[in-house]
């Protein structure tokens, strides 16, 4: 019989418990016993494991969050880290490892693989910015938390003639804030892909208004140069010359948190039993993810030496919907 642990690691994304659910009952159908590490990497070095059973699994596909907890684990970014984790690992006869995370976790799942353990990572950040994998576990859901946000500030943007911003996750990748701004029909949209020039910026908000729109919203990504903070300040201090000024919204985690939906379910659950199918046939130091609706598997060391491309194309779809 095999043994394998599950962890989650680094910023929760609503779809992670329907993950490790997936991983515990498709590991429990192969007649495995599945451990369940508490927060992440620290939980490695903590040697903080238990065994989870098909009903400790039970009532946490709709929850957003991870049950078994997350963290941003220092220590597993030193040598001596991580042979510590090993080390735990081993203390367990655990023989496979699934690490559910993003670019940073699975640069942590990289390092074990490395060390000659078995991983497999499953793609799962909201930031959606994860090679080897088009959409990972999360991303859907956050975009409607957003759009729900976004659809309510357009309200009350239309009954006062205001202009809006809304700013949404993303420190490095701005593909939440380009979906969410197509989407949620942003007048214009700031990603730390493309340089944003605030006096553009207002002069799109000015012909919005000249078009006889009602709003205008622009939607950034905390990462863009022009993110929520240095928007609203530009704005303020040319407020006289430019005419109006901002009202900004920052989501924050406020993204994070909701119930996964559909999407975000099926993906969660299709990625952890893949996970565990690639344990079986001994493919590890690979990440599983979705690429054209089929499920892939890419080695570790592709997916944290390449940058996901960011489709700029839709930026230039979002300006000319905007009209
Ligand atoms: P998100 O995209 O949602 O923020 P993430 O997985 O990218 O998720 P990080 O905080 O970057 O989140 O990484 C999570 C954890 O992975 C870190 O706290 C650390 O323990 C581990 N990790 C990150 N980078 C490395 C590295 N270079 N070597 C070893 N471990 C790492």
């Amino acid at each position: 019989m095999k043994r394998i642990a599950v962890l989650t690691s680094g910023g929760d994304a609503p779809g992670m418990n329907a993950a490790i659910r997936a991983v515990v009952r498709t590991g429990l159908d192969m007649g495995w016993q599945v451990f369940g590490v508490q927060n992440g990497y620290a939980g490695l070095g903590d040697d903080n494991m238990v065994e989870l059973n098909a009903r400790d699994v039970a009532g946490i596909i709709q929850r957003g969050g991870t049950m078994l907890g997350s963290a941003r684990c220092a220590a597993f970014r030193t040598e001596e880290g991580r042979k510590l984790a090993l080390s735990n690992l081993i203390k367990h006869d655990i023989e496979g490892l699934v690490v559910i995370g993003g670019n940073g976790s699975q640069t942590g799942a990289y390092e074990i693989s490395k060390l000659g353990f078995p991983v497999v990572g499953i793609a799962s950040t909201i930031d959606n910015d994860l090679f080897g994998s088009e959409i990972t576990i999360g991303v859907d859901t956050a975009l409607n938390i957003a759009l729900e946000a976004i659809d309510r500030l357009k309200v009350t943007a239309s009954s006062h003639h205001r202009a809006f911003l809304v700013e949404v996750m993303g420190r490095d990748c701005g593909y939440l804030a380009l979906v969410a701004g197509i989407t949620g029909g942003a007048e214009a949209i700031a990603i730390p892909e493309i340089e944003t020039n605030p006096e553009e910026l207002a002069a799109e908000l000015r012909h919005a208004y000249e078009r006889g729109k009602a709003h205008a919203l622009i939607v950034v990504a905390e990462g863009a140069r022009y993110n929520a903070e240095a928007l609203t300040n530009y704005f303020k201090a040319h407020s006289e010359r430019l005419g109006f000024e901002l009202r900004a919204t920052q989501l924050g985690h406020v993204q994070r948190g909701g119930a996964p939906g559909a999407f975000d379910r099926l993906l969660a659950t299709r990625l952890g039993a893949a996970a565990t199918q690639q344990l079986a046939l001994g493919n590890t130091g690979v990440l599983v993810g979705l690429q054209k609706s089929v499920i892939t598997k890419t080695p570790l060391d592709v997916v944290v030496s390449s940058k996901k491309p960011l489709d700029t194309s839709l930026f230039e779809l979002a300006r000319i919907l905007a009209k």
